[in-house]
């Protein structure tokens, strides 16, 4: 497969010389774990107290890693990205919310964001979280099976009603539907209830897609059994594959309730992991469609290798490559100049709401290997080659 991702001229095409600056600026700070560990205690402290903070945030890492406070805002970001192919997926990034009016307004966006990408061929998904639509307290009790007293029983009901609503307008306004995957302990209700959307909305193509977290050890006899229930009742499985994001918070409790870690045992056993549901999606094609959210080059190779050898189009519809707003360009913007389908998650939110995913991505660049390196390595490169003009 001919190697397609060194390509930054690609890559930064929409990047002005001072955004890729700042860009510079940005990977070389979160390459410190240092620095991530107190710049996170600085910002949770003066968020909670009030002070006034936001300015300097949006300017540095929002601006980078986000499309804007509002959905209206992302449209700018989402017409300029598509002028070079990249389409957009709008994701409501705001997490930790824990009552019910909170839960209504996620649906709310959510539908509204249908809606958008009804209106929008640079849009070709809606997203959401399943904790942005219910408790997660109360998801671990029902994927554990526990008894829920009347009220969680109401509590729930209403998770599940929000659940179909959202799924429903999808399937009313023909818009695919990517539910993210979370931690291991609210992931068994979310996958029953996604399971239950596929049946009845993926009759004829997939639309709904859940996310299968390849990190965990179970997952490739989960989507196979899956695979054979989808078979026997006759539906699509639409399925977003990604390594996963919680591996740490996933290590820790399992260790302090004493139980199996549910991560793989090592990084390589991951990538095998990923590789291997990748590859049985690609054998299983008729009956599947793929969102591959990596930003990982070889993973994303080895499907445009699969593709090629079973003769798949680049722009089949079935597969999706995917990458986060702000990183990976190389990744995203070389596939689509090669005419692939490929979609950057675009977050929005306020400021203070979006920081627990902020801080995941510092984390994240911090605590993988390589990526920030790989990030820094390919801006110089394109710095270099644009002094060279
Ligand atoms: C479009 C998109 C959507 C996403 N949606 C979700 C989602 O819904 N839910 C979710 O959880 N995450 C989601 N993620 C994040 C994703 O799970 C990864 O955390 C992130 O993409 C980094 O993995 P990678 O495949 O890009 O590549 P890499 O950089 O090659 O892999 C890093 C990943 O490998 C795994 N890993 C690292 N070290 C080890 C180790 N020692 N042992 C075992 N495994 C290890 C971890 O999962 C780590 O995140 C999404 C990512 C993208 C791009």
């Amino acid at each position: 497969m001919e190697k397609i991702f060194n390509n930054t001229e690609n890559a930064f095409s929409l990047k002005s010389n001072s955004e890729l600056n700042r860009a510079h600026f940005l990977f070389q700070m979160i390459g410190k774990p240092s620095l991530v560990k107190i710049g996170t205690s600085l910002t949770n402290f003066a968020l909670k107290f009030h002070l006034p903070v936001e300015g300097i945030i949006r300017k540095t890492v929002f601006d980078h890693f986000c499309g804007g406070v509002s959905e209206q805002d992302c449209l700018k970001v989402v017409a300029n990205m598509y002028t070079k192919g990249v389409s957009s997926v709008l994701d409501y990034s705001v997490e930790g919310k824990e009552d019910e009016e909170e839960f209504d307004a996620c649906l709310k966006m959510t539908l509204k964001t249908i809606d958008f990408a009804a209106a929008n061929k640079a849009i070709p998904f809606a997203v959401f979280k399943p904790t942005g639509l219910g408790k997660i307290d109360l998801y671990e009790k029902v994927g554990a099976k526990l008894p829920l007293s009347s009220s969680e029983q109401n509590e729930w009901n209403r998770v599940v009603v929000r659940f179909e609503k959202i799924c429903q307008y999808a399937y009313d306004n023909d818009v695919q539907v990517l539910i993210d995957g979370e931690e291991t302990w609210m992931q068994d209700a979310a996958d029953d209830l996604s399971e239950k959307m596929m049946e009845k909305f993926n009759t004829k193509k997939a639309l709904i897609f859940n996310t299968l977290q390849l990190y965990r050890w179970d997952r490739v006899p989960y989507l196979k059994a899956l695979h054979g229930r989808a078979k026997e009742k006759g539906y699509h499985i639409g399925m977003k594959l990604v390594r996963g994001a919680y591996m740490e918070k996933e290590a820790k409790r399992a260790e302090e309730k004493g139980y199996k870690n549910p991560i793989c045992s090592s990084k390589q056993a991951t990538d095998d992991n990923f590789n291997a549901g990748l590859t049985y999606m690609l054998d299983n094609i008729n009956e599947m469609a793929i969102f591959a959210g990596t930003h990982n080059e070889e993973s994303s190779y080895l499907l445009m290798e699969l593709m090629e050898q079973k003769g798949i189009v680049k722009n089949d519809p079935r597969i999706w490559f995917g990458q986060l707003y702000g990183m990976s360009d190389n990744i995203s913007y070389n596939l689509a100049a090669n005419g692939y389908n490929v979609a950057k998650y675009l977050p929005f939110g306020p400021v203070r709401d979006v920081m627990p995913y902020l801080i995941r991505r510092a984390q994240e660049n911090t605590s993988v290997a390589g990526q920030t390196g790989r990030e820094l390595a390919l801006i110089i490169s394109e710095r270099n080659r644009r002094k060279l003009n």
